[in-house]
């Protein structure tokens, strides 16, 4: 398939670039779009061939549910049975933004967009090219993160190029995410609001709004049990390098990764993910990623992903981690962190 590729500015994307994005949505195609978070792999999310090709595309589980994006607060009446008091509260707060919240799905939602379960993620994203395109779409996009299933997420065009050039219809490139992560998932279909994944909506912004919100203990505590939001089970984020997260005191985990570099086999590309005041200090790696700190934790949020792109493009074979335990993002940071080193984590 030829993908079109179409560069937009993201404050004032060309209109006809829209309405052709939302055409090809209308008629049963895929587009990837920008978003505050990452880029989206959007499909109609009420029709459900269009689901199936999402699936298709990432190669993705089918038992993983998609988001649904709507760009007018009004539009969740039609996808959903009911809409607690919370949600509204919550929605006048964080919409649109970076939170998604579910709720039980009304039958016109097709089970592919849900992944068989009978409720429905739902998300109202503030980026303006997003908004233009799911109104340009007919108001309903199902869209998970536009890369390859197991791969980073895209926070650039260029990353979702990589990934799905010939696979979809078409990519609208407007530059970087400003978030960098994913959104903060939250389930407000039975029982009280449950946090099922952290993202930049943090569980303290959350909970001056609505009070305490519980958290899913299979994805924040140790727990054996099933994540209840099913894409957190999954290997996900993860580049191609075998990597580790190492934790503990500053100067103790400089010496423990200096001496896996030093002890390193012949031809091995070791990288490490740094943070800004120990970065000069991994000599002998062959690159080293200045990821920021506890003071710009933001920035550490939107480079991660390109970060572990990187490593992949640079060949690199071995990946050590710093843990950014953070204030605010410190959670959604570590959480994705961790996935992508498989739980690799050492403890010095
Ligand atoms: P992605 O768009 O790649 O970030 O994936 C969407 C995430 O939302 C996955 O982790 C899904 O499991 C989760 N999700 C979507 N719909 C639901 C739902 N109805 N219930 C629980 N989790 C969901
Ligand atoms: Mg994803």
């Amino acid at each position: 398939m030829n993908t079109i590729y179409e560069k937009v500015d993201p404050l004032d994307p060309d209109e006809a670039v829209m309405k052709k994005a939302g055409d090809i949505i209308r008629s049963g195609g895929l587009v990837a779009f920008p978003t505050e978070t990452v880029y989206g792999l959007g499909g109609d999310a009420l029709d459900a061939d269009a689901s199936a090709k999402i699936y298709e595309a990432k190669g993705r589980p089918s038992d993983n549910p998609l988001i649904v994006h709507i760009a007018k607060f009004e539009d969740i009446y039609r996808i959903t049975q009911s809409v607690p008091e919370e949600a509204r509260i919550l929605a006048e707060r964080f919409w649109p933004g970076p939170l998604t919240m579910i709720f039980k799905k009304s039958a016109i939602v097709p089970d592919k967009t849900t992944g068989g379960l009978d409720t429905v993620a739902v998300r109202f994203p503030s980026h303006p090219v997003a908004q233009k395109f799911i109104e340009a779409a007919g108001g309903y996009i199902a869209a998970p993160s536009a890369n390859i299933s197991g791969r980073p997420s895209p926070t650039n065009g260029e990353h979702v190029l990589a990934d799905m050039d010939t696979r979809i219809d078409m990519i609208i490139d407007a530059g970087p995410c400003d978030i960098g992560l994913e959104s903060t998932i939250i389930d407000l279909s039975s029982g009280p609001c449950m946090m099922l994944r952290p993202g930049y909506v943090n569980d303290r912004m959350l909970s001056e709004v609505i009070g305490e919100v519980k958290k899913d203990e299979a994805v924040f505590g140790n727990s054996s049990a099933a994540p209840k939001a099913p894409g957190m089970k999954y290997r996900h984020y993860a580049p191609r390098g075998e990597m580790t997260i190492v934790a503990g005191s500053g100067d103790r985990v400089v010496s423990f990764i200096t001496d896996k570099i030093n002890q390193r086999s012949e031809g091995t590309k070791i990288a490490v993910l740094s943070c800004t005041k120990n970065a000069d200090r991994y000599k002998g790696a062959d690159l080293v990623f200045d990821v920021g700190d506890a003071a710009n934790e933001k920035l550490i949020a939107q480079r991660l992903y390109d970060t572990l792109r990187r490593c992949d493009e640079e060949s690199i074979d071995i990946i050590y981690s710093e843990e950014f335990d953070t204030p605010s993002l410190g959670l959604a940071i570590m959480n994705r962190l961790i996935k992508a080193a498989g739980h690799n984590i050492i403890r010095v």
